[in-house]
């Protein structure tokens, strides 16, 4: 009995490490991992209720979508607007 609990502990132990592993592959912000722009969240009532750590998302530049982890919303790249305008005179 002992061996079959040390082999399922085991067996445990490696699903563990082969999900964090896949967790921190996951891209880790909201940014497209191709052209960083912002994704929009792909709303799935089943993967949000049953992995919440994780979210699906599209890029609406390039189309890529993808599963990424939740995190918090980061600045974007757009530019912002320039602080100075010079003026044509
Ligand atoms: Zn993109």
């Amino acid at each position: 009995m002992l061996v079959v609990a040390v082999l399922l502990v085991t067996v445990l132990m490696r699903v563990a490490i082969v999900c964090a592993v896949a967790y921190l592959l996951l891209p880790p912000d909201p940014l497209c991992p191709h052209c960083r722009s912002t994704m929009l969240p792909i709303r799935n009532r089943v993967l949000d209720r049953l992995l919440p750590a994780i979210q699906r998302r599209w890029c609406l530049e390039c189309g890529w979508n993808g599963v990424v982890r939740r995190g918090q919303a980061r600045p974007t790249r757009t530019a912002a607007p320039p602080a100075h305008r010079p003026t044509i005179s």
